[in-house]
């Protein structure tokens, strides 16, 4: 049952399957492997991109901590190396003096470098504004004091100048206990930026350097608008400190989505010794746009390749299979009707069906060469059919058809048309007498005197049956018709054929002889009826003689005779 269902199926598939789709198919299966893979080839270029983009920017990203680092370390070195001379400065009397001469503050990331004493009101400073200003309420100057080390402050805004602006701060207790004053410097947030500026000009980059609230505190110039702002994404901070928290690590990459639904993968690092964190936000839509849009373009190459492939094999399906079928069949449609001189032309058509061609053509020229043979034996046949074998004359078929040709003729032509019927007398005594054989024999000498008497009157000899023979004469009217039934009868008796039971002693004739000129309302089967009649008449009268049917009424074979 099964194996029926799937003889079935298969026939089906062969149906749906004709040769055009075959080739398709087989086209397919050759593109869509390399379409497939070249598909795969450029994914997989695209998450390359993404993830060498990705460390390209941590690196970026940690180097640029590291720069800030060094920015830090080196105002860290500065306050440290400030304390001590200050410090050198107290036990001198003249702390600020010894500062100001023993200190050139040339680091460009360094505004101003101020002393506060225990209370946080500032003693000194490179900015004389600064003079006499109460600094203990600040927050980052309180964990200098209490913590009694550096420290960096979050984005504040500058009470001097309300920039907004970093401050660093190193208790001068850490180098000499009994001492409570504070070494205090403000940074420039400008020069932080342009250490970021390698982080710039970054299409679907973002990198600032934020405070531990958020806020940024150093940017590259294309994103200097972003200083002193909170980051837009509120979100990312978070989640940069939940994967701190899980890695026990100050640098990393996430995965983020933000609330503008873009998905982004954001690097961090933690400026060392501070709360401030270099953030790299890359923008995964924007950074791949170029290989997306290659994605794009070899996805359209590839789909223009198929369709031309598809083509290609449709139009060599055409041109090398379907065409060259077509005309094959064609031809073979024209032997079938019998057109066997028509030839494939071998030279229009591929190589492979060139053998078919020469196949198709060498089996036409064998099917016209029996052909030929055919119709020459058919002929042969026809004619043989048409001849009696004892009398060497036409037989009655013979006879029937070249007597309905002559009757056409002469109705066309109106001229007149004669028949001679003749039948040998007391022939049953002849062969009763001499045998068959010798009957036979007769019968084939007076074939030859019909045939002879034929050939000079333009006439028809034939045999009709048996011992009967019929010579039309096309042609003739009842004169001649006449004279040729004498001719016959004595040419007959001239033969001088022995018969001994017949009262002439040798073989006669007697024969009956009509004629008319054939129309429309005359039916041949009439003028043989006539010549019938009339030969009959003969044999009433003795026979060995000669009696003709009236000319003109051989309609109506009652009426008068002549002898
Ligand atoms: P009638 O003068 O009235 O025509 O007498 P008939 O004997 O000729 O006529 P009938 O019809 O009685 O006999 C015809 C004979 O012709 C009978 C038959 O044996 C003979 N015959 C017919 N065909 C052949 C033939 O092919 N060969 C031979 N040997 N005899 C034939
Ligand atoms: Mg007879
Ligand atoms: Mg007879």
């Amino acid at each position: 049952m099964s194996r029926i269902s799937f003889g079935r199926k298969r026939v089906k598939l062969k149906k749906v399957l004709g040769i055009r789709g075959r080739l398709v198919l087989l086209a397919l299966i050759m593109v869509v492997p390399l379409m497939l893979e070249r598909a795969r080839s450029l994914e997989d270029a695209r998450a390359k991109q993404i993830a060498f983009a990705s460390n390209e920017y941590k690196k970026l990203a940690r180097h640029t901590a590291d720069s800030q680092r060094e920015v830090v370390s080196s105002v860290e070195a500065v306050l440290k190396s400030s304390a001590y001379v200050y410090a050198l400065g107290t036990d001198a009397g003249q702390p600020c003096a010894v500062m100001r001469a023993g200190l050139r503050v040339d680091l460009p990331w360094i505004n101003s470098l101020s002393v506060t004493n225990g209370t946080g009101r500032v003693l000194c400073s490179t900015e004389p504004k600064l003079i006499g200003m109460n600094l203990g309420d600040r927050d980052y100057w309180k964990r200098a004091v209490s913590s009694g080390q550096f420290v960096l402050s979050d984005y504040l805004f500058s009470r001097v100048t309300s920039q907004p602006a970093v401050i660093a701060a190193y208790p001068i207790a850490a180098i000499d206990s009994l001492a409570d004053s504070v070494v205090v410097a403000g940074l420039n947030l400008d020069w932080m930026s342009r250490v970021m500026n390698n982080l710039g000009d970054r299409p679907g980059v973002t990198a600032v350097l934020v405070d531990s609230n958020g806020v940024v505190l150093a940017a590259p110039d294309d994103l200097a608008s972003m200083i002193t702002q909170h980051l837009e994404d509120k979100t990312v901070l978070p989640a940069i400190r939940t994967q701190e928290a899980a890695t026990g690590s100050k640098t990393g990459i996430i995965a983020h989505i933000g609330p503008d639904n873009r998905q982004r993968t954001i690097s961090f690092a933690e400026v060392p010794g501070t709360d401030a964190r270099l953030i790299v936000s890359i923008d995964e839509a924007t950074v791949t746009a170029g290989i997306n849009r290659d994605i794009r373009s070899a996805y359209f190459q590839l789909g223009m390749v198929g369709v031309m492939v598809l083509l290609g094999a449709l139009f060599a399906a055409d041109v090398l299979v379907i065409k060259p079928i077509r005309a094959l069949t064609a031809q073979a449609v024209r032997f079938g009707r019998g057109d066997h001189t028509t030839r494939a032309e071998s030279k229009e058509l591929p190589a492979e069906f060139k053998p078919l061609a020469r196949a198709f053509n060498a089996m036409a020229a064998q099917l016209g060469q029996r052909e030929r043979e055919l119709v020459a034996s058919n002929n042969r046949l026809a004619v043989m059919a048409a001849i009696d074998p004892v009398s060497g004359l036409a037989n009655r078929r013979g006879f029937q058809s070249r007597f309905d040709f002559e009757w056409l003729k002469a109705t066309q032509l109106e001229s007149e048309l004669s028949l001679v019927m003749i039948d040998v007398d007391q022939f049953k005594l002849f062969n009763d007498s001499y045998g068959h054989l010798e009957g036979d024999a007769c019968l084939r000498r007076l074939g030859e005197t019909l045939d002879l008497i034929a050939g000079t009157t333009a006439g028809f000899a034939a045999r009709y049956g048996g011992e009967e023979f019929c010579v039309l004469l096309p042609g003739s009217g009842a004169v001649r018709a006449l004279q040729t039934a004498e001719m016959i009868r004595a040419a007959v008796q001239a033969l001088a054929i022995a018969h001994g039971a017949s009262s002439y002693q040798t073989v006669t004739v007697s024969v009956g002889v009509a004629s008319t000129r054939p129309n429309d309302t005359q039916r041949p089967a009439d003028l043989i009826e006539a010549a019938d009649a009339a030969l009959y008449v003969a044999k009433r009268q003795g026979r060995n003689t000669v009696a003709q049917h009236g000319q003109r009424e051989i309609a109506a074979p009652s009426v008068s005779l002549a002898s």
